[in-house]
């Protein structure tokens, strides 16, 4: 099969191109490289069966051009992460808004099948209000406004569902929307403001451990070996088109409670600080209290289960920065 991976420099993106080749698939990426890296993929550029183009989603010309020599796409460019959206909410916005536009319309003329990567961002505080049921899909959406800017991510990703599955049903493209939660491994950078790529980093140096807020807030893990058995499955799964689908791990934990698991199995001197999210972020900055998603919908479509525990996912990420 000839499957096109836009994004698939970047962390989750480099993880499935891996995938793909092993199961011998010919693989097209596009990638921008803002926030992915040739590293991430140069073990196959010598491979026949991998074709890498420089270049952006936004270049409708380049991306039909892919596309139309492709089976199907998973489309996984997307501007990501909370730091880079709080610094840099234009390019975000139209990184997520235009580059999917652009997507969905040049699969559309060539009918060719598409599995398009949403967050659980989408999801804003809807578990803080729905007295911390895990999320399900149907679930209403709890966003804030328009004037915190945080909040431009979750609308960015849940126009591109919104245009996904109008073309489901108006066009009869086939799609697959997919909500990523929170999904961590080997080659996440810290940069952007992921939690547990930062906090490994700092522990190794024997650096302040910086927890925001007061470490009671929870996540959900999710090892990227296993997001990515779970977009293949769903690609593979006719049932599946039309539909929006969590893909994460339920098992939760504090922030605080995994700043003292990462300075414990690095055998940090690391302290633990606290520092208020104004401090962060600026004033007005509002983050979930919990995200935990309910899984049952995978499940049933695909018998996914997630194999790696928090244990083991923080271990491949201490494993891939001490090397
Ligand atoms: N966080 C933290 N210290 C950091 C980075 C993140 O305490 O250096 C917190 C962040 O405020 C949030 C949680 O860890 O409560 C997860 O953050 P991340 O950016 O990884 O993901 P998201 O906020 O999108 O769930």
């Amino acid at each position: 099969m000839k499957v096109l991976v836009t994004g698939g420099a970047g962390f989750i993106g480099s993880h499935l191109v891996d995938h793909l080749m092993a199961q011998g698939e010919q693989v097209w990426v596009i990638d921008d490289l803002s926030t992915g890296n040739l590293k991430n993929v140069a073990h196959h550029l010598q491979n026949p069966r991998f074709h890498f183009h420089l270049g952006t989603i936004l270049d409708e010309t380049l991306l039909d051009r892919l596309i139309s020599q492709c089976d199907v796409v998973f489309h996984l460019a997307a501007a990501v992460g909370v730091k880079l959206i709080m610094n840099r909410p234009v390019e975000t916005l139209e990184t997520n808004v235009r580059g999917t536009e652009v997507v969905l319309r040049c699969a559309n003329r060539h009918k060719k099948k598409v599995l398009v990567t949403s967050t659980s961002e989408v999801y804003g505080k809807a578990m803080d209000d729905n007295g911390g049921a895990p999320l399900r899909e149907d679930a209403d959406r709890v966003v804030g406004p328009t004037t915190k800017r945080r909040w431009s991510y979750a609308c960015s990703k849940a126009f591109d569902e919104f245009l996904a599955l109008a073309y489901y049903e108006e066009k009869k493209l086939p799609v697959v929307v997919v909500r990523l939660f929170n999904t961590v491994g080997p080659r996440q950078i810290g940069q952007y403001g992921m939690v547990i790529p930062n906090f490994v980093q700092k522990a190794l140096l024997n650096k302040p451990i910086i927890v925001y807020g007061d470490g009671t807030q929870s996540r959900s893990f999710l090892h990227v070996a296993d997001a990515v058995e779970a977009l293949v499955r769903l690609m593979r799964e006719p049932r599946a088109e039309g539909q929006v689908v969590n893909v994460g791990n339920p098992e939760e934990v504090t922030i605080g409670e995994l700043a003292q698991l990462v300075k414990d199995m690095t055998r940090s001197a690391s302290p633990i600080e606290f520092l208020p999210y104004e401090k962060a972020f600026g004033p007005g900055f509002e983050d979930m209290r919990r995200r935990r998603p309910d899984i049952t919908k995978l499940k049933e479509l695909t018998g996914f289960e997630p194999v790696l525990d928090l244990r083991s996912i923080v271990a491949s990420v201490i494993e891939y920065y001490q090397s």
